[in-house]
C-alpha cells in the first residue's frame, strides 16, 4: 500500500498533522512513540497552551493522544531511518519494512545538537542508525553500539544472533532499580549475553579509511567492523538526502514545503521558538499543505 501522506514523529506537531489528514480523508501512517514525546511528558507545568492552563505535560500527551485515537489515527510504533524522495513516492525504512507515500511530513522534534566527529562523514560506510536494519551485513563480525536509550537494548541482542562480538556503550544511566538492589543485571540483561561486553566509555571521534573501523573514547581506541548509533532523534540531513538544513533545523517555507517537493515539516525540527502550540499549529499548516501538493 502506498499511503497519501507518512507523518513521523508523535509529539504534538505529528499528533496534530495525522488528525488534520484524518479529517481530510487521507490515508495515513503515523510513525513514532505510542507514548508520544518524552520532551512533552517532561515539563512539569504548562502554562501558555492556550485553552489547557496549568497542566503538567503528562496530562497534555495524554490528552493529545486521547484525541487522536477519538478521531481514529492510530500509531505505527517506530523509528524512521532514512527518507529516501523517489519523484512520485517517498520510500521510508522503519526497521526492517520500507513503507510508501507520496508525501511526508518530519515532525521528529530538534535534531540532536552534536554529532560525533566522524559520524556524518562515515554514515554508510561502517556508521549505521538502525541496528534491526542492517545486522545481516555484520555475520561473524565485530560490532559497537552506541546506545543513547535502553529502548535500543533489544536491539543490540539482535544483532548479536549474527555477529560474532557486539561491545555495548550505554549512553544513559543504568536501571536504577536493579542498580539499588545491586543487581549485576544494569542494562536488560545484556552483560550476561555471550559475545555482548557492557563498557562504560565515552565516545570521542569516529575514525577509518574507506570505511569506519575505530572508536576512539576516553578509555582508548577500539577496532570494529562496524558502529551502530542508536539515538531517538537523527538529524534532518541525516534522515533525508539533500535535504536543505540550517544550523540543524529544516529549512521551510511558510506553508512548511522544504527543499524537497512533498516533503514537508512542522515544529522544532522547522526550527524556534521551541513551543507546543507552535509545534501544533505548524503540524495543521503542514497537514493541509500535503492536501494541497496531493491534489
Ligand atoms: C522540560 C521541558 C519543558 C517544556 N515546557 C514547555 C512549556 O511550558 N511550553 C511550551 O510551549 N513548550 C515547552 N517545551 C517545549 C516543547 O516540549 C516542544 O517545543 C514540543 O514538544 C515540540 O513538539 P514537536 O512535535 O515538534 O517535537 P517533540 O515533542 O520533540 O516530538 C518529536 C517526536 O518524534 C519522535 N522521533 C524523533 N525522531 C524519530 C524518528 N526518526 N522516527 C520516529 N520518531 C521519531 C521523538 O521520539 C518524539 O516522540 C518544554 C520542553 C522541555 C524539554
Amino acid at each position: 500500500m502506498r499511503y497519501d501522506t507518512a507523518i513521523i514523529g508523535t509529539g504534538p506537531a505529528g499528533l496534530e498533522a495525522a488528525i488534520t489528514l484524518t479529517i481530510r480523508k487521507k490515508s495515513i501512517i503515523l510513525i513514532g512513540k505510542k507514548n508520544s514525546s518524552n520532551k512533552v511528558r517532561s515539563a512539569e507545568k504548562i502554562d501558555n497552551y492556550l485553552g489547557i492552563p496549568a497542566v503538567s505535560g503528562d496530562e497534555l500527551a495524554r490528552k493529545m493522544l486521547d484525541h487522536a485515537a477519538r478521531m481514529g489515527v492510530e500509531i505505527t510504533d517506530g523509528r524512521v531511518t532514512l527518507i529516501y524522495p523517489y519523484g512520485e513516492y517517498f520510500g521510508i525504512q522503519c526497521g526492517e519494512d520500507m513503507i510508501e507515500a507520496k508525501t511526508v511530513i518530519l515532525a521528529t522534534g530538534v535534531a540532536p545538537a552534536n554529532t560525533l566527529p566522524g559520524e556524518n562523514e562515515f554514515l554508510g560506510r561502517g556508521v549505521s542508525y538502525c541496528a534491526t536494519c542492517d545486522a545481516a551485513m555484520y555475520k561473524e563480525k565485530k560490532a559497537i553500539v552506541v546506545s543513547y536509550s535502553k529502548d535500543y537494548e533489544e536491539e543490540a541482542e539482535f544483532l548479536k544472533k549474527y555477529a560474532a562480538e557486539v561491545v555495548y556503550i550505554p549512553m544513559y544511566k543504568a536501571d536504577s532499580v536493579n542498580a539499588e538492589a545491586g543487581s549485576s543485571d544494569l542494562y536488560g540483561g545484556l552483560s550476561s549475553v555471550p559475545g555482548i561486553t557492557v563498557m562504560n566509555a565515552k565516545p570521542l571521534e569516529i575514525k577509518g579509511g574507506f570505511k569506519a573501523n575505530t572508536l576512539v573514547t576516553d578509555q582508548g581506541e577500539l577496532q570494529t567492523d562496524g558502529i551502530f548509533i542508536l539515538r531517538d532523534q537523527i538529524s534532518a540531513a541525516s534522515l533525508v538526502p539533500g535535504l536543505e538544513t540550517e544550523g540543524g533545523n529544516v529549512k521551510c517555507q511558510r506553508d512548511m514545503s522544504t527543499s524537497v517537493p512533498g516533503l514537508f515539516a512542522a515544529g522544532d525540527i522547522a526550527g524556534a521558538p521551541y513551543q507546543l502550540i507552535k509545534a501544533a499549529g505548524e503540524g495543521l499548516t503542514a497537514a493541509l499543505s500535503a492536501v494541497k501538493y496531493l491534489a
